[in-house]
């Protein structure tokens, strides 16, 4: 048995009443998904354990099968995997926003819509004047960098800078968190408080040097948004996780297909090998066609492939009703349906799962971390009462209502 997990992100959705009550996946024309429902097996899965974000990286953790308690460390260490920067064990790695400051207020989380080969620029300059055998930044994605700390201390707080636009920064500088047992724990690294006076520092001695720069300095001059600031948030050590192949002994060898790299962080934690498809984008206009020929081509070789598509997720952020409805029908006709055409008659059985790892609904436009509806189907599946697959439907699923890694295990028992 090969098995294939295609996850929608943010697909699932509340009811909306321009939709007559409606979730989108009710309104939404997907007769594959449907069919597959039909066929196959459905249920509910809690993907977003308790006292965690209903973070993308968190809820395709959780899918995976991982304890969260157990692997958790933020942002930072999966973005390090997906640039390429092997984390040493006292290194702490924490994401690194270069953000827009204005009258001493937050403006954009993005740096006014920094570019990459700029940031490159700007993230050289900042390594020559405060990088040391200590601290170091590496250049990422358009605003999204990383600051690497050898060792620095995880137990800090730090406000994630698209929580706080137009608030003003000097309050949501780091603070040391205020647990007992972290200092004395960890003697080799420096105590919570040194780390979060040595970030403060950085970000204090960063506006400084990036006020000057000939970047900003030409932005200044054009009256456009100046890229001023480092914001450090979300970090962590180097994830303590088994592979899943460790996990689960049945998988012998996995890939993940995902444009985002948090995505392509867990999966390289996680073994996979990851593959990186041209014009996958994130997006709507994502290559769909591409990402269901590379999961073919993987299903070929690997017994595991994990397919994340994020586009019906930034539709949700976006508040856009007709383009998150598109996402939904794109990934039903255009990624889905080629998969199950070519791998349906395989003599190698593929078994499909398909879910989204966390609503998003268009009305609220923020993540949402209630149960998401799920279906599995093979060939020759004894399938439920489930006509349709959405989130209303999936209740009566045969699978009822799973929490964290007993998908997966449910997944892999088959
Ligand atoms: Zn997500």
């Amino acid at each position: 048995m090969k098995r294939v997990i295609i996850l929608g992100d943010g697909m699932a959705d509340l009811p909306v009443e321009r939709l007559g009550g409606k979730t989108l996946l009710q309104y939404a024309h997907k007769p594959m998904m449907d069919q597959l429902a039909k066929e196959g097996r459905c249920g509910r899965l809690v993907t977003v354990p308790e006292g965690f974000p209903p973070g993308s990286e968190v809820a395709n953790t959780a899918i995976l099968g991982y304890d969260l308690n157990k692997v958790y460390e933020g942002r930072g260490p999966l973005e390090a995997a997906s640039i390429g920067y092997e984390m040493a064990d006292d290194d702490f790695a924490i994401r690194c926003n270069i953000i827009t400051i204005e009258d001493g207020k937050i403006i954009t989380h993005n740096g006014g819509n920094l570019e990459t080969d700029d940031a490159r620029v700007l993230i050289e300059y900042l390594n020559e004047h405060l990088g040391s055998d200590r601290v170091r930044f590496i250049t990422g994605i358009q605003y999204r960098h990383l600051l690497v700390i050898k060792g620095g201390n995880k137990h800090i707080v730090c406000a994630p800078p698209h929580d706080h636009p137009n608030e003003e920064w000097r309050p949501l500088l780091v603070k040391p968190e205020n647990s007992e047992n972290s200092e004395n724990s960890e003697n080799s690294r420096l105590t919570p408080q040194q780390t979060a006076d040595l970030i403060n520092d950085l970000i204090l001695r960063s506006q400084e040097l990036l006020a000057k720069h000939p970047y900003n300095l030409a932005k200044a001059a054009k009256g456009e948004r100046q890229a001023n600031s480092i914001w450090p948030w979300s970090g962590g050590y180097r994830p303590s996780m088994e592979t899943l192949m460790q996990q689960y002994p049945e998988i012998k060898s996995g890939a993940v297909i995902s444009a985002v790299d948090l995505i392509q962080g867990i999966g390289k934690y996680a073994g996979l090998r990851i593959i990186k498809v041209p014009g996958a984008t994130g997006l709507a206009d994502t290559n769909y066609e591409g990402k269901a020929l590379a999961a073919i081509d993987a299903l070929r070789q690997d017994d595991f492939v994990f397919v994340h598509v994020e586009a019906s997720d930034e539709a949700g952020h976006d508040g856009d009703l007709d383009l998150k409805l598109k996402t939904i029908e794109y990934l039903d006709q255009r990624l889905i349906a080629p998969i199950y055409h070519e791998v349906k008659d395989w003599q190698d059985d593929v078994c499909i799962a398909v879910l989204p790892d966390h609503l998003t609904p268009v009305e609220q436009r923020i993540h949402v971390g209630q149960p998401v509806p799920f279906l599995i189907w093979h060939r020759g599946i004894e399938p439920d009462d489930v006509q349709e697959y959405d989130e209303v439907s999936c209740v009566n699923g045969s699978y009822g209502l799973l929490r964290l890694n007993e998908f997966m295990n449910e997944f892999m028992k088959i």
